[in-house]
């Protein structure tokens, strides 16, 4: 007997964690699965049907969704992560709660047309050009919360602190340069207040970030630590991206960055170190152990020529890994989940370190844990009902057989491939096109032509 409000999917074919089954039934009731059967060779009648291979709902573990507006821009001529991050400061420059609102709109339905269901914003810029507050001190964290919602996602905003423009001898360290001022709220503790206003909605969890020990002074990071503690919120963290974060820990605090978080009592199982590229055997012994995750986001790692970071070494030693998007150089969720297995394989010379059970993993649950929402990315009984379809027919996935639906969707399919998201039983994409913002290409052009300077 079927619930009178329960909807029935039908999907040609499921991803359950391990395998492909073909032919399964989920009915969704309030947003949550209540229950998933197998041996349905046929859809029901009045079942929305699924074509292609279901998988959880992804997750973009880590977005900074200002830096869509650099696409293209910043693929131009040479340089260095250090020069990249001057024209992403020029854009930071130009947004208002306004802007912002716009452009992470269409950024976000970009995401739900890639798949993704729920995204981690690691989001700090936080005041007016100049650090004034705005009336609503948390107008941009509001902006990007209701941004997500009109686009169809969930979205933790892991609103973060940002005091310094770099390491010192000094209390406070080196003060934020003219760009950094309107990302400061002056000290951890002003940070707390204000974040603690923000409230989580049925879409939206809040958590924390550090941006790095470079822009949080040592005597700044138990207090977030605690923040985050109290609430049972994650905790997210840029880790030795670069090599002279290193350099300059080790000079200011003679240790590692890895060791000054651990030090400080930053690490633990809701934290994740974003990047965690340049790491000692020390620093890996201590994520893991500690069971920090590890966000990995390859297509921005090596646009910036970040290099490779130890994903395997930290996997093995108990690091969970999440996969993000960062600077949107591109989003697509399979294209980082794959990228990761490729870079390790150029690096070793040898394949096969991640089965693709292993990658979507990364891409979907442990994404979700990454961000708060563990009763996310699963096909099961109690699940949130998010769910991501990739068409098995088009001109890069048709072929294989549908048992090896799993090994197509990472190692062959894009973004272009997903057909439907699902996020709360809710139809946001349906056949490709994206059902509450009507044109996003359109939407991304104007929203990123609103910020040229
Ligand atoms: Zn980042």
């Amino acid at each position: 007997m079927t619930h009178p409000h329960t909807r029935t999917y039908w999907l040609e074919h499921a991803w359950l964690d391990t395998h492909v089954e073909p032919g399964v039934a989920v009915e969704v009731l309030d947003g949550r699965i209540t229950a998933v059967r197998t041996d349905v060779p046929t859809p029901p009648p009045g079942a929305e049907i699924l074509r292609g291979l279901t998988l959880p709902g992804l997750a973009n573990a880590h977005s900074h969704a200002f830096h869509r507006a650099l696409r293209g821009t910043v693929q131009v001529g040479s340089g260095t992560f250090w020069t990249w991050r001057e024209v992403m400061y020029s854009f930071a420059d130009r947004l208002t709660p306004e802007t912002y609102h716009a452009l992470a709109r269409a950024v976000y339905a970009e995401m739900a047309l890639a798949g993704v269901t729920s995204v981690g914003e690691f989001h700090y810029v936080h005041h007016a050009p100049g650090g004034t507050p705005y009336a609503d001190p948390n107008a941009m964290g509001e902006a990007l919360i209701a941004a997500a919602a009109d686009a169809g996602i969930r979205i933790t905003l892991l609103d973060t602190v940002y005091l310094s423009s770099g390491m010192s001898d000094k209390r406070g360290g080196e003060p934020p340069n003219t760009h950094q001022l309107r990302f400061s709220d002056g000290s951890a503790e002003a940070w707390a207040e204000r974040c603690s206003v923000l409230k989580e909605r049925d879409h939206a969890r809040i958590g924390a970030a550090i941006h790095s020990v470079r822009a949080v002074p040592a005597d700044q990071l138990a207090t977030v630590a605690r923040w985050a503690e109290e609430r049972r919120a994650p905790l997210h963290v840029h880790l030795s991206e670069q090599t002279a974060e290193n350099d300059a820990c080790q000079e200011i605090h003679g240790c590692t960055p890895t060791q000054l978080l651990a030090l400080h009592g930053v690490l633990g199982p809701r934290t994740t170190g974003v990047h965690n590229t340049h790491l000692t055997a020390e620093d890996i012994s201590l994520i893991g152990g500690s069971g920090t995750g590890t966000c990995m986001c390859p297509t921005t790692e090596r646009d910036l020529a970040d290099g490779i970071g130890p994903a395997v070494a930290l996997q093995n030693e108990g690091s969970p890994l999440s996969l993000g998007s960062d600077s949107h150089a591109v989003i697509d969720l399979l294209e980082e989940a794959r990228a990761m297995e490729l870079n390790e394989r150029l690096h070793t010379r040898t394949r096969g370190h991640w089965t693709a059970a292993a990658l979507l993993r990364a891409a979907s649950a442990d994404g979700h844990v990454a961000l708060g929402w563990d009763e996310a990315g699963t096909i099961e009984e109690g699940a949130l009902a998010d769910l991501t379809t990739i068409a098995l027919d088009s001109v890069r996935t048709a072929g294989p057989l549908p048992r090896l639906g799993a090994e197509t969707a990472v190692f062959a399919a894009t973004a272009a491939d997903v057909r439907h998201t699902i996020v709360g039983g809710r139809h946001v994409v349906r056949d490709g096109a994206h059902a509450l913002v009507p044109d996003v290409p359109q939407a991304l052009a104007a929203a990123v032509e609103a910020l040229r300077g």
